[in-house]
């Protein structure tokens, strides 16, 4: 029997594409590890296949954008085998391997860490919709209108690059949404809000690498929870500094810390707000958000070489931020660690 299930989203390697595909099948068979390749072919098909092949005994490879990750994940979990589960990040929006460690722009490096196979526990967040189904996710939860500008995103035109597509969603979200009140249930209280988003951080970022819950980690059991009470011409303004890990601190955002939380709807009468995990639709408030008791083994690299990614290409930018910060007295990323 071979070592490795490797399951791929042809979508994401099709056209322009085909030429890395190629690409990261010589370099695995370089390495000499035993593979079968496995091709999705409908929406969620990865759950199907991640789920069989872990309990057939191989070792579970995801390879394509977000949402085949957050698939090839759902299905590792449900066959309650635990089988080792890795990435290969190609494709829209790679956030769920950055979680992990990938960095998204070096296929030669993640076929590397597969076959290399270092593992390491982290966190498993899980979303349970008002039905009571239960969806597994590493990046992050969130509801209101970014949720919206997620479902725009799928049904959006898939032929622009991901972050045009992206963000042509979120200007056509900006003029329609509605804010209404909001009720967080948290560790240590309630806190009600009309706000625009609640996103709750297993991973920091969302939608191409924004860094919506930056101090959130796969490695302390809690949920960095981000509240976004601003405007919508005030949020579109501060957009980009979410690429370079710089929106946060601010007065019209409040943060939470909490290992189990529920956001419900206060006004029940009010149009629920939408939410979403890893990038797939889940249902409309209420959502309740835990993790997977203990702990899953990812294979992953040693250090998290997207943190490196992130400091090759904002660092200065973020360096400038946190020297601004120390000046003010904000204490917001002391003691968070980005190794
Ligand atoms: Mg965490």
């Amino acid at each position: 029997m071979k070592d490795y299930a490797i399951i791929y989203n042809p979508t994401a390697a099709a056209g322009k594409k085909k030429k890395q595909f190629d690409y990261v099948i010589k370099t695995l068979e370089n390495l000499k590890i035993s593979f079968k390749l496995l091709k999705t072919e409908y929406f969620a098909h990865a759950i199907t296949l991640a789920e069989e092949c872990a309990k057939d005994g191989y070792r579970i490879v995801g390879w394509g954008g977000d949402g085949t990750c957050n698939e090839v994940l759902n299905g590792a979990i449900k066959s309650k085998t635990n089988a080792l589960l890795g990435f290969i990040p190609m494709g829209t929006g790679m956030d769920i391997p950055g979680a992990v460690g990938y960095r998204p722009d070096n296929l030669k490096r993640a076929c590397e860490i597969i076959a290399k196979a270092h593992t390491g526990k982290l966190d498993v967040g899980i979303a349970t919709n008002a039905q009571n189904e239960k969806r597994y996710f590493l990046g992050i939860g969130s509801q209101g209108f970014d949720a919206e500008v997620t479902k725009r995103t799928n049904e959006g035109n898939k032929n622009l690059p991901g972050t045009w597509n992206y963000i042509a969603s979120v200007v056509k979200t900006v003029f329609g949404f509605k804010k209404h009140k909001i009720r967080i249930i948290h560790d240590n209280g309630i806190y009600q809000s009309t706000c625009n988003l609640v996103a709750v951080g297993n991973g920091p970022t969302y939608g191409g690498w924004m860094y919506m819950c930056p101090r959130a980690r796969l490695d302390d059991g809690l949920f960095h929870i981000s509240i976004i009470e601003m405007g919508r011409f005030e949020l579109l303004y501060n957009f980009n500094t979410m690429y370079s890990r710089t929106l946060h601190p601010h007065k019209h955002l409040t943060d939470l810390i909490s290992k189990k939380i529920r956001i419900e709807m206060v006004e029940l009468n009010d149009e629920p707000y939408i939410a979403q995990v890893d990038g797939e639709i889940i249902g409309n408030l209420p959502i309740e958000y835990s993790f997977l008791p203990g702990q899953y083994e990812f294979i992953k690299p040693e250090q998290n070489e997207a943190e490196q990614w992130f400091q090759e290409k904002h660092g200065t930018k973020f360096a400038k931020h946190l020297s601004k910060l120390q000046r003010e007295k904000s204490d917001y990323y002391t003691n968070s660690k980005f190794d």
